[in-house]
């Protein structure tokens, strides 16, 4: 297990991806000590006095990465291609959390030619333009921030964007995936100057996450 007396804040996102990077964090011997089911305290105490764990929405991960109010974060790839990635390196696809983002609607439409200027509903509203206007599409993009699934059933929009795992979600309100726009894993991002200035803590912890990911943890101890 690594050994930093350099300060460092990992963000993780809510979820999901927090559930998922608790045992890999274990596995590399970082423990949280505060509960956050339990806990009302926002920065999380580990086993290392120099790491400390903030746990935020999902959205907010690669903001509070980007300003270095954190210096690593884990978030899905989904999150990060709407943000942009400004300010912020992708050292390791911790492949967790996978998914896809997609393009869905009723099997009807599946043709997507067959509505002239669609109306899109979805929270990756900077995904979804670039998609669609690189496919020579004039859509509307209408911002949810929750429920897509909800929008085409009502006539708000005609497809959604939005990340699918099994879905059932889909399914379960009649609607059908249409077309993959990428294939989603959370990753560890880094912030780019702390990169610089914390670089040995740094690195140090990248290369655990990154050797974590290459050999299986799913067998150790703390599974
Ligand atoms: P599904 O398994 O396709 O029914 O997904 C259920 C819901 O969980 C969907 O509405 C998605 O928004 C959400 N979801 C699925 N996979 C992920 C993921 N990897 N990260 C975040 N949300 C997800």
């Amino acid at each position: 297990m690594m050994n930093t007396n350099t300060p460092l804040t990992l963000a993780l996102s809510k979820g999901r991806i927090f559930d998922e990077t608790r045992p890999l964090l274990a596995a590399m011997g970082i423990e949280l000590i505060d509960d956050p089911e339990h806990s009302r305290k926002l920065i999380l105490d580990t086993n290392h006095s120099a790491i400390k764990v903030v746990v935020v929405r999902a959205a907010d991960t690669p903001t509070y990465v980007q300003y270095g109010a954190a210096d690593l974060g884990v978030v899905g790839k989904d999150v990060l291609l709407e943000h942009g990635g400004e300010g912020l390196y992708e050292p390791v696809d911790l492949g967790i959390a996978r998914c896809r983002l997609m393009v869905a609607g009723f099997a009807q439409d599946a043709g997507m030619r067959s509505v002239p200027r669609p109306r899109i509903a979805t929270k990756y509203v900077n995904v979804s333009r670039g998609y669609f206007a690189g496919r020579g599409v004039q859509a509307e993009i209408i911002k949810l921030y929750g429920s897509m699934e909800l929008a085409p059933l009502v006539g708000l929009a005609d497809y959604i964007v939005d990340v699918v795992d099994t879905g059932n979600t889909l399914r379960a309100n009649g609607l059908v995936p249409i077309e993959t726009i990428a294939t989603i894993s959370s990753r560890l991002i880094v912030n780019k100057a702390a990169m610089k200035m914390k670089h040995t803590g740094l690195r140090a912890l990248v290369a655990e996450f990154a050797q974590m990911v290459a050999s299986p943890y799913e067998a150790g101890p703390c599974q």
